[in-house]
């Protein structure tokens, strides 16, 4: 019945677009040395911060930040999320933000840090700034928290209410950190076209369209600048490949929401996050998670589009020092058994892998894992014909 159908695509469309809208920011501050006014704004929001840092970062708040917070008489209460985004760091942190009656909470740091910042208070109600010392996430800007063992092994996201009320970027802060941290970054960002091409169907939502041709455009600013961008950090090129990272990203993810979400690279992602001696960071395991997206595309499609993706990208990630490979990722004596476990984990009844137009084995996984850096028949890259309707894929 029409009056029927009507009313689920109603509940459906309020459900996944009406409600859970959270676009951007309140407000973003960016430029070099903005960390100097972080202070008159954060007073906006509140007098007793508790400022959420990671072990790294907690010595750098304390000389930097805190002093500045202190000069316009805000008493901040310095905590490190500890072992990592897990609920025991979160239950602690919650703890302190009501022992120190702390009424807006600040996150400084890595992704972590202000994944960790920006649940905590989702959970206390109260409003939170992301102040990243870092590109290697969107994490400073998007309405979503990863959740982590005390190991470092993903768990699951929250979806929060919104995104951050207030983020400063501050370009010399981040070009305090290593630069494979930024590199890391552009490996994140670049997912998110390779996955919202594909998670985002063949949606007529003009949204999701603004999102998908945001995420094309992000893939295109990043394999033109990122080479140059990182020979020279602090550089104009370097602030828009920061921009790119850490801003624009983030609006991909706030403007397609549910239905711009991760897909197999971010599955593949989690799944290695369970295997013991996994050094690298997200960005890193995202990175080659594409390249094993875009294998099983090929392998199991006969998709040309994403065979010649693959050898593109593969060339980019050799000159910019992206992982090719399980031994790029510091994983090249993972036995059968952990990468079984890694695939399995990435094939969990609620993995978003599941969103990929076709169904995938573990077998399939286990082979596309392995063989991210095979090489491609070029003339069947040639003569054969996009399947997924995307003539712009190849930028060369
Ligand atoms: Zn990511």
């Amino acid at each position: 019945m029409p009056s029927q159908s009507f009313t689920r695509n109603l509940s459906n469309q309020t459900a996944s677009s009406l409600l859970t809208l959270a676009v951007s920011p309140g407000k973003v501050i960016r430029g070099c040395g903005v960390l100097q006014s972080a202070a008159v704004e954060i007073s906006r929001w509140g007098t007793r911060p508790l400022l959420v840092v990671g072990n790294s970062t907690v010595t750098m708040a304390q000389k930097s930040l805190q002093p500045m917070l202190a000069q316009e008489n805000l008493v901040t209460a310095v905590k490190s999320y500890g072992a990592d985004c897990c609920e025991a760091s979160l239950q602690g942190l919650r703890t302190a933000a009501q022992e120190h009656q702390a009424d807006v909470v600040i996150g400084f740091g890595g992704g972590k840090a202000l994944d960790t910042a920006k649940l905590v208070a989702h959970q206390l109600r109260l409003p939170v700034v992301t102040i990243p010392t870092s590109a290697a996430t969107c994490a400073a800007w998007t309405a979503l928290s990863n959740v982590y063992s005390e190991t470092g092994a993903f768990l699951y996201d929250v979806a929060l209410s919104n995104c951050p009320d207030l983020l400063i970027l501050d370009y010399d802060l981040i070009q305090t950190a290593p630069q494979h941290t930024l590199v890391a970054g552009i490996g994140d960002a670049i997912a998110k076209w390779y996955e919202a091409s594909v998670s985002s169907g063949n949606s007529q939502q003009t949204l999701i369209i603004a999102a998908v041709q945001q995420a094309r455009v992000l893939r295109d600013i990043l394999l033109q600048k990122s080479g140059t961008a990182l020979k020279a950090p602090g550089g104009e090129v370097w602030q828009e490949v920061v921009d790119a990272t850490v801003l624009l990203a983030g609006v991909i993810g706030g403007l397609g929401g549910a239905q711009c979400r991760t897909v197999a690279a971010h599955a593949v992602h989690n799944g290695l996050t369970h295997i013991p001696g996994h050094g690298s960071i997200h960005g890193e395991k995202v990175a080659y998670g594409i390249l094993v997206q875009l294998r099983l595309e090929e392998m199991l499609q006969n998709n040309q589009l994403a065979a010649s993706a693959r050898q593109q990208l593969l060339k980019f990630y050799a000159d910019i020092g992206l992982p090719r490979n399980l031994d790029d990722l510091g994983l090249g004596n993972i036995t059968l058994k952990e990468l079984q476990t890694a695939g399995e984990i990435s094939l969990a009844p609620q993995s978003d892998i599941h969103r990929l137009p076709f169904k995938v084995s573990i077998e399939n996984l286990m082979a596309a894992m392995v063989s991210t850096t095979a090489p491609t028949d070029s003339r069947e890259v040639i003569n054969r014909v996009s399947t997924r309707g995307m003539n712009e894929e190849v930028l060369e």
